[in-house]
């Protein structure tokens, strides 16, 4: 099938990859210039695990491409996804629709031939049928349908999540959609679950799912709160809960916060989009004010780790909202290391991909290391605020050569706290009695 893809991000690029991988024709299209000169000159622009192979094989391969121009992406394709970002709005912390708004105008008047346009990208419930009177609007001549088929990807694991999706669904209130996109999702005949269900239904899908997994979050960090008091170790009440089939093992990580692209974002707009509709969703915004909470408290405890909250070197591990990914969105990193300037302007950042974005958001001055032991050299506290494995693997006895007082903060758990002692460190961990 041809396939054009607007929107050239994190969600764009690798479901381009992956169509591509499956035999279609893809053209991804972005406003962004600098973006489509790197991939048409065969750079990436964002680091995902195994997303460089493909890249070059399927543009290799004449089935991907990248352009800045709609006309000749949307003209003849079976299928055009949007997948534009949904920032949150600033004052109401609504999804700002202006992206998607202005796509569907800008594609609109290119569509020929019956097309499947379909919302990738995350928005609220009643977009479909904004989409679809735009392009009514600016071409009422076209024959097309609008379809809610959200993305479920993790960043760090796009590629993997592209061929292994848990389930595929697709909001389409027509048959005809319907079947282009089960011809378009073959291949994961018998390997996946397919839902077809309303368009609005769709839509509130990928909210209730992002909410519910930023709740988990907030709950196991809860757990951690009250293990800290009682002296049980939120690691084995992790695994025990965990266990229970019905809970499940996944986001049971304790940790500084929930953050990325996503969570923050997302809770925020289904709390907004509850208000508007009138009901309460007392749940989602007592997690959102608590992740906040959250990452001041962690601040905190970095500092009050020094003799002096106002002078003691912090070098700080991570930067990136989770490991794998060199996105800075909404990193509890970047609140973290804010509010520690805030009182203390000697802090010395590392993280393996992500120093890149965190440049352009961490305006403030911070020391950018080459390394994790350059990071750490004269600190008084080191704090561990992303899982990258590179921590898992630090030869502790090196680091504790470099630091001037021997204390780690480990915000995600990561390290094994005997072996942290064993080689003289003060260990702080989350969740468990220190
Ligand atoms: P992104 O900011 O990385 O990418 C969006 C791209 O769209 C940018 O390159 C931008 O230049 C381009 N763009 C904006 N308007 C355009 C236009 N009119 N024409 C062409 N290009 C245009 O965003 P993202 O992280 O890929 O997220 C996209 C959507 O997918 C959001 O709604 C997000 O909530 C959702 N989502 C993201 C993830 C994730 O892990 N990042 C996962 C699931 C869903």
């Amino acid at each position: 099938m041809k396939i054009a893809i607007i929107g050239t991000g994190y969600v764009g690029l690798p479901t381009g990859v992956g169509l591509a991988e499956l035999g279609n024709e893809v053209v991804c299209v972005d406003k962004a210039e600098a973006k489509i000169e790197a991939l048409n000159a065969g750079k990436l622009t964002l680091y995902e695990d195994g997303l460089e192979d493909l890249f070059k094989k399927n543009v290799a391969s004449g089935r991907l491409g990248f352009t800045l121009d709609m006309k000749s992406a949307v003209r003849g394709a079976d299928v055009v996804m949007i997948a534009v970002g949904t920032p949150p709005h600033p004052f109401t912390k609504e999804a700002d629709m202006k992206y998607i708004h202005a796509a569907a105008y800008e594609l609109a008047e290119y569509l020929d031939g019956y097309t499947v346009v379909a919302t990738k990208s995350t928005v609220p419930v009643g977009t479909g049928d904004e989409v679809e009177a735009i392009i009514r609007k600016v071409n009422p001549e076209a024959e097309f349908d609008v379809i809610s088929l959200p993305e479920f990807l993790r960043e760090g694991f796009a590629i993997h999540d592209f061929f292994n999706p848990d389930r595929i669904v697709i909001g389409a209130n027509s048959e005809r959609a319907r079947r282009v996109m089960l011809e378009l999702y073959k291949p994961f005949d018998g390997k996946t679950e397919f839902l077809l269900v309303n368009r609005k239904s769709s839509e509130t899908i990928k909210y209730a799912s992002n909410a519910f997994l930023a709740m988990k979050i907030h709950y196991i960090n809860e757990m951690a709160d009250f293990c800290e008091k009682t002296g049980a170790d939120v690691r084995e009440v992790a695994r025990g809960l965990g266990l229970d089939s019905r809970i499940g093992k996944k986001f049971l990580n304790p940790g500084p916060g929930y953050g990325g692209s996503c969570f923050p974002k997302d809770t925020n707009a289904m709390a907004q989009m509850g208000k508007k509709y009138g009901v309460h969703l007392n749940l989602i915004e007592t997690t959102i004010a608590k992740n906040d909470e959250r990452k001041a408290m962690m601040a905190k405890r970095i500092l009050d780790r020094l003799e002096n909250r106002s002078e003691g070197r912090v070098a700080v591990l991570g930067l990136a909202f989770k490991g794998g990914t060199d996105d800075c969105r909404e990193s509890p990193a970047m609140d973290i290391v804010k509010d520690i300037l805030h009182e203390n302007r000697n802090v010395c950042v590392y993280d393996p991909k992500a120093m890149g974005n965190a440049k352009g958001i961490l305006t403030e001055k911070v020391t950018y290391a080459e390394d994790a032991y350059q990071a750490c050299e004269g600190a008084e506290v080191v704090a561990i605020l992303t899982e990258w494995d590179e921590f898992r693997k630090l030869d502790l006895s090196k680091l504790k050569a470099k630091v001037k007082a021997p204390k780690i903060v480990d915000l995600r758990n990561i390290l094994d706290a005997e072996e942290a002692r064993k080689n003289g460190f003060d260990y702080y961990c989350i969740g468990q009695a220190c």
